[in-house]
């Protein structure tokens, strides 16, 4: 990290030192097939296939039915949570359908799709428009306008944008826009660049003025001259001293974000960290021109430039493609394949992935379509024992231990596989491309990624269950917990009802007690003959007489 301490206070000539990482491979570009290709509308296809999830994160959750009629730049779909994009309407025509269809990944399995019939019109849905002055708004509302457009890293990962704006534990100080393209044969940022520099430059001032860098810089690989002047001629017709263009060396990846951190800062992003937990954000050209359109034309991101080349191709090209054009489309736009085309492939040859069918639809990080021949990349032979001969570890760029990874991903123990940082691993593809043994080593690295995800949801999925059962066994136990209580203080109630006073005898008593009294105040008691006068002597007597004798006659009787 010393590195990293000498970057407080740098200037934009910082630059001017570069560094290496580990491994890497020099390969053969190709890209001489599509460099010259200026940028060509593909046009608009009958049907459009939209994707609900076309980012990492959430599907978006769509807000259109079947027969709903939808204009370009309407919002189908909005984001769900912190970690989604909005997926727009990218022309106008009617909702024909909201089901799964093929999808371009790996798996090849089918998802979620909004599928549009096309009216060939174009209508756009009259929006607030463009601002004028990006300068005087508040970053939080540029962040908004940003999400709203559903803007993701165009560069390949597909990360939410304004996430990733958002999401530094601590002050961004560098902002790195990566100019320097992911694989051999894409052209798409470098052709961005050439024709539409001003664009890419004044997405950078908006990137900066929301995150407020140190300092900014464009990368471009050192076999792009023309793109570099192109920035270099648009910085200064714009007077801009605040963004500067760097020079980096083409080697394989390069493009990738950590290398390309590494090489214009010598810093290394954290194990399973992000770029911005050491104050840095890398955001692509073609972002960068996406976040220029959203926030000073009001447009959402509905198109993107994809380079359709390989020689499986008659006429390659760069092309500006509405998203949810369908590959077929665009191969039709180009001349159509070639006799001999053996392979399609989304993205570039080094972490592509081969398609079945050209009726995938073009998503949000679908830079490239290629059309190999099998002369141009052959099947790979039969895959052998690992000899334990180290290369893959050569030319890893993330400084990983491919054997080891292969190893444990292809046994199962996926523990030791991430004790072996298998998630820091970015499937470049130079272990495998260098592998004598042929082993597809990318394929195993996958595979077991995907098979922790799973465990880790099925893990989550469980607790949350068991979470559930103890809230339902704390509740039942609660409630019977409150019963008893009740019934206790029921009971003790009935309890001193039938121990307490028989209300009958305490009236007669209180009754008695009264008298009593009375007789007191009066002065009369039983015995007391003091106060009485001698009649009432006299009565007594003569009632007691004729008590006695009343008394003697009974017994007598008896
Ligand atoms: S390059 Fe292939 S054979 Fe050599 S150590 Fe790596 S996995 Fe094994
Ligand atoms: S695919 Fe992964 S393990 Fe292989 S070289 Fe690239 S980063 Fe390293």
């Amino acid at each position: 990290m010393a590195e990293r301490a000498n970057m407080q206070g740098r200037s934009q000539q910082a630059f001017d030192r570069l560094y290496r990482f580990h491994g890497g491979l020099v390969l053969a570009g190709h890209r001489e097939l599509t460099v010259t290709a200026p940028i060509a509308p593909a046009g608009i296809p009958p049907l459009l296939v939209l994707p609900l999830l076309q980012h990492i994160g959430e599907p978006a959750k769509v807000l259109v039915k079947p027969g709903d009629t939808v204009l370009a730049g309407e919002l189908l779909a909005r984001q769900v949570g912190t970690v989604s994009a909005a997926v727009h309407a990218s022309t106008s025509g009617t909702v024909v359908a909201v089901e799964p269809r093929p999808v371009p990944h790996p798996s090849g399995l089918p998802a979620e799709c909004i599928v549009i019939e096309t009216d060939g019109r174009d209508r756009w849905l009259e929006t607030a428009g463009g601002l004028a002055d990006y300068r005087a708004t508040e970053p939080q509302l540029l962040l908004e306008r940003i999400r709203d457009a559903g803007i993701v890293g165009l560069g390949g990962a597909g990360f939410p944008t304004r996430v990733k704006l958002t999401s530094g534990k601590q002050a961004i100080d560098t902002l790195i826009i990566n100019g320097a393209e992911c694989e051999p044969y894409i052209t798409c940022d470098q052709r961005l660049m050439l024709e539409r520099a001003a664009e890419v430059i004044e997405g950078v001032r908006i990137l900066q003025h929301i995150v407020q860098p140190r300092v900014c810089t464009i990368a471009v690989e050192d076999s792009m001259p023309a793109a570099e002047t192109a920035l270099r001629d648009a910085l200064e017709a714009l007077q801009e001293t605040g963004i500067s263009v760097t020079r980096v060396p083409t080697i394989y990846p390069t493009g990738g974000e950590r290398q390309l951190i590494k090489v214009l800062t010598g810093c290394e992003v954290p194990s399973q960290g992000l770029p911005a937990d050491i104050g840095i954000i890398c955001q692509n050209v073609g972002t960068a021109a996406a976040v220029y359109r959203a926030v000073c034309q009001g447009k959402p991101l509905v198109s993107r430039i994809v380079t359709v080349t390989g020689a499986g191709i008659l006429t390659p090209r760069n092309l500006e493609v509405r998203i949810g054009t369908p590959l077929s489309h665009l191969v039709s736009t180009c001349g159509g394949y070639t006799q001999d085309v053996e392979r399609l492939l989304i993205g570039g040859p080094m972490m592509g992935y081969t398609v079945n069918s050209d009726a995938v639809p073009v998503i949000k990080t679908t830079n490239c379509i290629l059309a190999v021949t099998r002369e141009e990349m052959p099947a790979p032979p039969p895959a052998m024992a690992c000899i334990r001969c180290g290369k893959c570890t050569e030319v890893c760029p993330a400084d990983l231990l491919p054997q080891q990874l292969y190893w444990y991903a292809q046994s199962g123990n996926y523990d030791a596989a991430q004790d072996y940082d298998l998630f820091d691993c970015i499937e470049c593809g130079c272990c495998a491309h260098v592998c004598p043994s042929h082993i597809p080593l990318v394929q195993h690295y996958r595979h077991a990624k995907t098979e922790i995800w799973a465990q880790e949801k099925q893990r989550k999925k469980s607790d949350l269950a068991r979470q559930r059962h103890e809230a339902r066994l704390a509740r039942l136990e609660r409630i019977k917990q409150e019963r008893t209580e009740k019934m206790a203080r029921k009971k003790q109630v009935l309890t001193q009802g039938a121990g307490g006073p028989d209300p009958k005898q305490a009236a007669i008593q209180a009754a008695l007690e009264r008298v009593k009294r009375k007789k007191e105040v009066a002065g009369i008691s039983p015995g007391n003959t003091d106060n009485l006068t001698p009649e009432q002597r006299q009565q007594i007597a003569a009632a007691d007489q004729r008590r006695v004798a009343q008394k003697n006659g009974d017994r007598q009787a008896d």
